[in-house]
């Protein structure tokens, strides 16, 4: 059994020789600080349910190669089956953090490198392939969870890598050695890196030929020298140092983004998937964020789902649950929350093989799907907000509730319909909150936006696999058209 349980897990990460900096100071042990907490519990979660009977064929698949059992985040995909429950995984996971757990970037990643690799090696000879599923196979044999790093800092985005005034803008090669290459740069809004245990670095755009030295690939373990982190901020990040449960709304779970900086960081030889193959960074970018579309059709939905829960108990604690405007309201959540599903399952059914035998998403369904998550959830928290009421942002702290003095009044005004109590009320509002525009709307929200790449990059994916020249045929053949 190389499955880790979530104690494990945990200790690993602590384990590790990590430089993590928040609010201008290094933060000694990540794993025990109450502000990143939450964002390792997430993690811990993938762990947790692989160990669950119940979970086991959602949360893990057997490697056809080697007949083990792993984890489904350090699976790769060999049929559509397995694409589709992977979505499936993601939103049973979104369902029960109601956060983002992190560790799909590394997934991703794996699914994206291992075919491309391939190819290149085809064309070049390279021995990129071989490199990567050693790493692959070092990484499921420990059940480690592993980053992917796509998204870089980019500077003036009007100029290619190369042009910049600044040449770490963009990731790249600054020696090349006998036994391995020198990068730096950064990869910027980087999610989960703390709480991995080796990232894998992606170029972040199509390159040119004069942009050879940032057409690079490797993994490295996170406390490699010359690796450090700084903690992004998220709306309401403080209120965990306050030590009320019921205030920050999700007490146990969290996302984490930071900015990931590599400065002079050595790759030994047998970690480097990429390393100048310029003409191959578009196949790797439309791969990853391929896969990573498909993603958004399964977290966002089960974290969708919480929401949708959460906004018909503050209807049911207020009495509002029989107006037919809310329960309306609810039936359009769940409509646009199960189309997001539908195009996550969709994208994934029209999979098919890569000449390296792993399975890839339909481009074009994925990029659909991702589309439609940079707009729906905005639409399911405009609605979770209307129903919820302003008291979702003007309620006062659970210390007000337990005062002596207060806590009298905030119960009797702040109450509901009878037999719920005041503290149950608010304990859902913040919730809302939380996802709407607390800590978790970074992952409900702006995540969605942004998230896997912003909306235009998705209406350029769509544009070039929507094939208007065909359907250009279909309407002339209707027409009887004859040029
Ligand atoms: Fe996974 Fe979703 Fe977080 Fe991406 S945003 S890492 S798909 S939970
Ligand atoms: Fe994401």
């Amino acid at each position: 059994m190389t499955l880790m349980t979530g104690e494990q897990y945990i200790e690993s990460i602590r384990a590790l020789n990590m430089q993590v900096y928040m609010f201008g100071k290094k933060v000694e042990s990540p794993v025990d600080d109450p502000i990143l907490r939450p964002s390792l519990n997430s993690v811990r979660m993938t762990y947790d349910l692989a160990q669950m009977p119940e979970h086991e064929d959602l949360m893990t698949a057997v490697d056809p190669d080697t007949g083990t059992r792993l984890n489904r985040f350090n699976h790769i995909h060999r049929n559509t089956g397995d694409l589709i429950k992977k979505v499936k995984m993601q939103r049973l996971l979104g369902q029960k953090t109601a956060a983002c757990f992190q560790r799909c970037v590394g997934m991703d990643a794996f699914n994206a490198m291992y075919s491309t690799t391939f190819e290149i090696d085809k064309k070049y000879g390279t021995s990129y392939f071989g490199n990567f599923k050693k790493f692959m196979a070092y990484c499921q044999g420990k059940d480690l969870t592993v980053d992917g790093a796509m998204t870089d800092p980019k500077g003036d985005r009007s100029l290619a890598p190369h042009a910049q005034d600044d040449p770490d803008m963009f990731l790249h090669v600054v020696e090349q050695r006998p036994d391995g290459i020198v990068v730096r740069g950064a990869k910027a809004h980087q999610t989960g890196a703390l709480n991995s245990h080796e990232i894998i670095i992606m170029p972040t755009q199509t390159m040119a030929e004069a942009d050879k030295d940032y057409a690079v690939s490797f993994a490295v373990p996170i406390d490699t020298a010359g690796i450090f982190m700084i903690i992004g901020r998220q709306s309401c990040d403080t209120r965990k140092l306050e030590g009320s449960d019921m205030d920050v709304g999700n007490p146990e779970f969290g996302g984490v983004e930071a900015l990931v900086v590599f400065d002079n960081v050595f790759v030994p030889k047998d970690r480097i998937f990429m390393n100048g193959e310029w003409d191959f960074s578009n196949m790797l970018v439309e791969r990853f964020a391929g896969y990573h579309r498909q993603s958004y059709g399964g977290c966002k939905v089960g974290v969708g789902d919480v929401l949708i829960g959460a906004a018909a108990l503050a209807a049911d604690y207020n009495g509002a649950a029989k107006a037919s405007h809310v329960k309306d309201k609810l039936i359009e959540m769940t409509h646009l929350n199960e189309t997001l599903y539908c195009c996550g399952i969709a994208c994934s059914a029209e999979g098919a093989p890569t000449q390296s035998g792993n399975y890839i998403i339909d481009l074009l369904l994925a990029n659909v799907c991702k589309q439609n998550v940079t707009r729906f959830p905005y639409e399911i928290v405009r609605l979770a907000e209307d129903i919820a009421g302003g008291i979702m942002v003007t309620a006062p702290s659970q210390k007000d509730l337990n005062d002596a003095k207060l806590g009298p009044y905030v119960k009797k005004y702040l109450r509901g319909v009878a037999g719920v109590s005041t503290e149950n009320r608010l304990r859902i509002l913040r919730l809302i909150e939380n996802m709407a525009l607390g800590t978790a709307a970074v992952g409900y929200r702006t995540e969605s936006m942004h998230g896997a790449g912003s909306p235009q990059a998705q209406r350029i994916m769509i544009s070039r696999q929507g094939n208007l020249p065909r359907k250009k045929e279909l309407a002339k053949a209707i027409a009887h058209i004859k040029e």
